[in-house]
């Protein structure tokens, strides 16, 4: 009998690079809490802002109302400043000719469903299903052990993609299954975990 199998991939920063983006929509609230009050939440607010412009990373503790906005101008406003991981789409998109079915799972959120497939389909990804967080609940780790989860119960083999080594530590550390493959994703380097 044929096994049925499924390639699973995070999207930011695994298949599309998020920096250029972020840095720019990090500009564009740098100058919109300029001109608010000054408070201390905005002190704050501004140096985890130059952090971001800086390293193109969110630095932890950054508050939860500007994070929101941060993430919706890079991934609307800013969405052609996505770039491809070219090596890693032309590697699963053999691995759908091969056989396997493509599976995007991404905590970005169901409020960027658009904005995702766009870019999937601007780059000729043939997956079969995106899966996007309803809400956030969850810790992103703790959302994808559950999709996870679910997903190996329904194949018979999984193969992840993921840049975050902590989120695949914590899958396989959580999830006591054989049935599944995790590679960590570093732009062009994949390693198994
Ligand atoms: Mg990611």
């Amino acid at each position: 009998m044929k096994r049925l199998s499924v390639i699973v991939s995070d999207f930011d920063d695994t298949l599309f690079f998020n920096k250029t983006a972020l840095v720019s929509a990090a500009k564009d609230l740098y100058e919109t809490v300029l001109m608010e009050k000054n408070s201390e939440e905005d002190y704050k607010t501004l140096n985890d802002l130059e952090i971001t412009i800086g390293k193109g990373k969110i630095p932890k503790g950054f508050s939860k109302k500007w994070k929101s906005e941060l993430y919706t101008l890079a991934y609307v406003k800013y969405n052609g400043k996505l770039l491809p991981n070219e090596p890693l789409i032309k590697y699963l998109n053999e691995g759908i000719m091969g056989g396997n079915q493509l599976i995007i799972l991404s905590a970005r959120g169901e409020e960027f469903r658009e904005q995702t497939e766009a870019l999937l389909n601007a780059y000729s990804l043939n997956y079969s299903e995106v899966i996007l967080a309803e809400n956030h609940e969850l810790k992103d780790e703790e959302w994808k052990l559950l999709k996870i989860k679910e997903l190996s119960e329904k194949y018979d083999h999984l193969i992840l993609f993921e840049d975050k080594e902590e989120n695949i530590r914590y899958i396989l550390n959580n999830l006591k299954v054989d049935n599944i493959e995790c590679y960590l994703v570093d732009h062009s380097i994949i390693t198994k975990i």
